[in-house]
């Protein structure tokens, strides 16, 4: 980066922490993408003579409100929840709504801007946003979720529509969740719309949206192995979470010949020399979707290591999937990985990588994707579960898989066609942040201020 592209983009950030204070995840999603927008805008100047970063970094707008239910003790709680409606240039915002101790307006920020971009990537008319609340579902029983649901679909409601805002699951919020609030919004408004994403195939949901993020996340990376000669056969992969993502991306790895090794939650990681196969993979899925078990209970049944508080970068893989959650890589952890031998990382879960991380995987000259083209392909079938419930049809289960593959391999030409550096390395955190930016912006400018 040139002097004055390094001191224009300080000045930027600069700006946005004060107006920003204290919203940390906020200030990184932004500095990871302002890093490449600045030195692009600045030999593209009409971006810069309009404003676009500056309002792009500004959300539309940010609704927050009271969410109040019932435990089944009959105590009275109080949670907060939030919509971050970021950007509609291109099309409704769309993004999910997330239920996890931890969320914070800043998390909701930086998942928000992060979404317009790859909203953009996928090709489809997706504007980005996402939502959610600091509830906690651990240890909740069923009723408590469906009456947490219900509470903050019954406050959510007015500020969602299928042509406005379209939320989806994202941690925390899995089918059953999506259907609770689903059937709150059906009715209040007495609308049958397509409002949400991920619902039950019998009412209005799409095959393929359950595994589309962990699939497009394992396709992504066999184009960038493909792209250098290589596939994933035989390959040792290390996969961290053990939620939606997680679980459909070592399904993917498993039918392409790779060797799952580790999974995670939050208590630790378990790792398998042998291998995570099929069989096992389902037990998995029961543990977690029915039982709602831990990741230690797999160590015990299938007799392997259990590393307590720990993730599992530590463990020697060729590729690593983060599939968790944020910044569960540290610069630290990128070293180790790098050093057992990591040839390639392909995020399934958002901004898993810290800059440090980054900075090392890119140094190393590693195959690096990046979230939001990594982990596109849930937005992706979530825009198609919109085109199927606005036609009033159904697509099958290959054809939508064939439309997966086909987005997630139109992500990577253009991380390509924008992120490729003179000496033939793909900088793909460069591409896809170009890439996300020129449609969002050209429009922004069509419309002229507003
Ligand atoms: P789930 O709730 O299904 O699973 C989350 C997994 O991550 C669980 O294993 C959970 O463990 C673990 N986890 C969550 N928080 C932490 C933490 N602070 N430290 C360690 N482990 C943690 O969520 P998803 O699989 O849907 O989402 C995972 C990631 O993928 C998120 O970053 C999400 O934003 C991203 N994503 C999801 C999409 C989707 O379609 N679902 C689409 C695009 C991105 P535990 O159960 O112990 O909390």
């Amino acid at each position: 980066m040139s002097q004055s592209d390094q001191s224009r983009l300080a000045e930027f950030m600069a700006g946005l922490e004060r107006r920003n204070p204290g919203e940390t995840e906020f200030h990184q999603a932004v500095h990871e993408v302002a890093q490449h927008i600045i030195p692009f805008i600045q030999r593209n100047p009409e971006y810069e003579e309009k404003q676009i970063l500056e309002r792009l970094t500004e959300p539309d707008r940010i609704v927050s409100f009271r969410v109040c239910w019932e435990d089944d003790e009959g105590n009275i709680r109080t949670q907060r929840g939030y919509r971050v409606q970021h950007n509609n240039a291109i099309g409704p915002y769309k993004g999910g709504i997330r239920f996890h101790h931890n969320v914070t307006q800043s998390i909701l920020k930086f998942l928000a801007f992060e979404q317009t971009f790859k909203n953009s990537l996928t090709g489809l008319p997706m504007g980005g946003g996402k939502g959610g609340a600091d509830f906690n579902p651990k240890g909740k029983s069923d009723r408590e979720i469906m009456r947490f649901c219900q509470a903050f679909m019954s406050e959510l409601f007015r500020h969602i529509g299928p042509f406005t805002d379209v939320p989806a699951g994202d941690i925390g919020v899995g089918a059953r969740e999506v259907s609770y609030m689903f059937g709150q919004y059906k009715r209040i408004s007495n609308e049958f719309v397509g409002v949400l994403t991920g619902k039950g195939l019998a009412f209005g949901g799409s095959e393929i949206r359950v595994e589309a993020t962990g699939y497009g996340c394992v396709y992504f990376m066999e184009d960038m192995l493909k792209h250098r000669g290589m596939d994933l056969e035989g390959k040792r992969c290390l996969v961290s979470g053990s939620g939606n993502v997680a679980q459909y991306t070592a399904e993917k790895i498993i039918a392409l010949g790779g060797k799952v090794v580790s999974l995670s939650d939050s208590g630790g990681s378990i790792y398998d020399p042998a291998g995570i196969d099929a069989e096992k993979l389902e037990w998995v899925k029961d543990l977690k979707e029915v039982r709602r078990g831990r990741i230690s209970e797999y160590a015990e049944h299938f007799d392997c290591e259990y590393y307590e508080g720990k993730r599992p970068w530590g463990i020697e893989g060729e590729l690593a999937f983060p599939c968790a959650t944020q910044n569960e890589i540290s610069g630290e952890d990128a070293r180790t990985l790098v050093n057992n031998g990591c040839l390639g990382v392909s995020e399934g879960a958002n901004m898993p990588s810290t800059a440090d991380a980054i900075d090392v995987f890119q140094e190393a000259r590693l195959m690096f994707a990046p979230s939001k083209a990594a982990n596109a392909g849930g937005v992706a079938v979530s825009g198609l579960e919109m085109t199927q419930n606005s036609m009033r049809l159904s697509w099958s289960r290959d054809e939508l898989n064939q439309r997966l593959r086909s987005i997630m391999g139109e992500i990577h030409r253009k991380c390509i066609q924008y992120g490729e550096t003179e000496d033939g390395y793909v900088d793909y955190l460069k591409g896809s942040n170009v890439a996300g930016f020129v449609k969002v912006a050209d429009a922004m400018i069509a419309y002229g201020v507003i």
